[in-house]
């Protein structure tokens, strides 16, 4: 077997220079890293809000916190504000960070439902800081406190800081169009791409970053797509730039309509606008002028019309290629999960990485990896979908009524029956997440863990007042989330 020495990674969005980013750093001279990007095809230029995880990767390459958030311009998230998704006029927080304090055998929400046939009536966003924070719009962070938080930022300027990384890091990069692939005519693996100038780029592991194209992972090796339409119907987002607004908040909006839904992500020097809808329910036209008409700020870019299957490959490493980004496959922008998922990606590939070629082995576990947790990140978006009463059009009649996987109908009849939520430990969103998203469109628990009652009610009083007081003491002294990064992203 094909020992592996060298990295050929097609495509320079922000999938191609994370991956470049962290083979670069953590395999310094065991491989060389080079990367393939043309210009004139560019890259897909969205991507701007991210989740909690992305620290975590950052911390891995080593990377200066304040130097990446002056050179991507980004900003500090708590959460998603989702307004119109339960019903029309109804709006929820799904914040990061943990919800209130419960114990080994019960989660906080069977003592807030316990409470609440107390007569101990505060909502369940009282008892998480992020959440009233984001609410206040208040931020700050320390070495010591333990605030749960990601960025909204820039993509083509975070793609251009990763770059600047990898290259310092060893990381070569080729400017040209790939024309062709080379396959081995036995193994079907791939060899070399040959570029337009007829540049021939050869490895031993080929990383397929070029977006919905495919270039490697489909159009080359013809790997086949799952597609999810049928539970994720949006296929279609017009987008757009405008100026900052005078507000900052630290949260994206994700605001329903009657065929989808608008994002709204705020940057320090700019604010980034989606407007995402199903084709088959809104046409292009409609869908550009509803997102020119709802704007808050004045344009700084012609509104773009993108294009995209909710699916996932078949398999996400085959043979000696693997998927990253949107070449793998795409869930949704709802929750933000696609530059995670390709950050865990790459990890993923750093603890199974073939040094001394392709054992089927390692490739079946990659691959099941990550399915597995793919599946349980589409289940969570499904849930935004399939919960609500909206009425109002046959979008939304269509999302109510739908099938739903049957992991998803248990984890909701579980959440309905008993007030129980479970996160295992591939999972990616906390139990907490699963619990926001269920209450905030209207799944009220029947029942709850009994257990919860054995605590006296005086010792529970005092345990949801102290919770809600010392959070509520906490925000108060915080500064603007504009004060803060205004300090924090000073030159130094
Ligand atoms: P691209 O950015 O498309 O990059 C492809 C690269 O391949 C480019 O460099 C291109 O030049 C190169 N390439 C292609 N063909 C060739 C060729 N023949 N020769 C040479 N080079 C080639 N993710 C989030 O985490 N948060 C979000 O808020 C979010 N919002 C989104 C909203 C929408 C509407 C969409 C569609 C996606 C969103 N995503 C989001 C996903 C996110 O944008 C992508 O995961 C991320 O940008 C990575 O894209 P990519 O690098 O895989 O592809």
């Amino acid at each position: 077997m094909q020992q592996v020495k060298k990295v050929v990674i097609a495509g320079g969005g922000t999938a191609g220079w994370v991956t470049a980013a962290a083979l670069s750093k953590q395999l310094a001279n065991l491989v060389d890293v080079t990367l393939v990007e043309s210009e004139e095809i560019g890259t897909v230029g969205v991507g701007e809000a991210t989740i909690p995880p992305m620290l975590v990767f950052h911390k891995l390459l080593g990377i200066d916190e304040q130097a990446f958030m002056r050179a991507t311009h980004a900003t500090f998230k708590l959460g998603i504000s989702f307004e119109g998704w339960g019903d029309i006029g109804e709006r929820y927080i799904h914040p990061f960070g943990t919800t209130g304090k419960g114990s080994f055998l019960a989660d906080f929400q069977h003592y807030w439902l316990h409470g609440k046939t107390l007569g101990i009536d505060y909502a369940i966003d009282d008892y998480c800081y992020e959440l009233q924070a984001a609410e206040a719009g208040r931020f700050a962070r320390s070495d010591s406190s333990s605030i749960s938080y990601a960025y909204h930022l820039d993509a083509g300027r975070y793609a251009k800081f990763l770059r600047e990384f990898s290259e310092q890091h060893g990381a070569r990069r080729i400017e040209g169009r790939i024309a062709r692939v080379e396959q081995d005519p036995d193994s079907q693996h791939i060899r070399a791409l040959v570029l337009a100038s007829g540049q021939r780029v050869e490895g031993d592991l080929f990383i397929d970053c070029t977006g919905f194209r495919g270039l490697l992972i489909e159009q080359t090796l013809q790997t086949g797509y799952e597609n999810w339409q049928h539970w994720l119907p949006c296929d279609s987002a017009v987008v757009v730039q405008t100026e900052s607004a005078d507000t900052l908040p630290p949260y994206t909006r994700a605001m329903a309509h009657d065929s989808g839904w608008q994002w709204r992500i705020p940057l320090q020097h700019r604010v980034g606008n989606g407007l995402v809808y199903s084709s088959a329910h809104l046409d292009d036209d409609s869908a550009r002028e509803r997102l020119m008409t709802n704007l808050e700020t004045a344009p700084l870019t012609e509104p773009r019309l993108i294009r995209y299957q909710t699916g996932r490959r078949k398999q996400f490493w085959n043979k000696n290629c693997i998927a990253m980004g949107l070449s793998s496959g795409f869930v949704e922008p709802l929750e933000s999960t696609s530059i995670y998922l390709f950050m865990n990606a790459v990890v993923r590939l750093l603890k199974l990485f073939p040094f001394n070629g392709m054992q089927s082995a390692q490739v079946d576990e990659y691959n099941r990896q990550s399915i597995v947790e793919l599946e349980k990140i589409r289940d969570f978006i499904i849930l935004h979908y399939h919960l609500t009463r909206r009425d109002d059009s046959a979008f939304w009649r269509y999302c109510r009524t739908m099938a739903i996987p049957d992991s998803l109908a248990q984890r909701m009849a579980l959440f309905r029956e008993c007030g129980q939520c479970f996160q295992s430990s591939d999972e990616l969103f906390r139990l907490e997440s699963w619990v926001h998203v269920m209450l905030g469109q209207g799944l009220m628990p029947q029942g709850y863990n009994q257990l919860v009652a054995a605590v006296p009610e005086a010792q529970l009083r005092q345990h949801l007042q102290g919770i809600r007081q010392t959070i509520g003491q906490v925000v108060q002294k915080l500064p603007s989330h504009r004060e803060f990064i205004h300090y924090y992203c000073r030159a130094s």
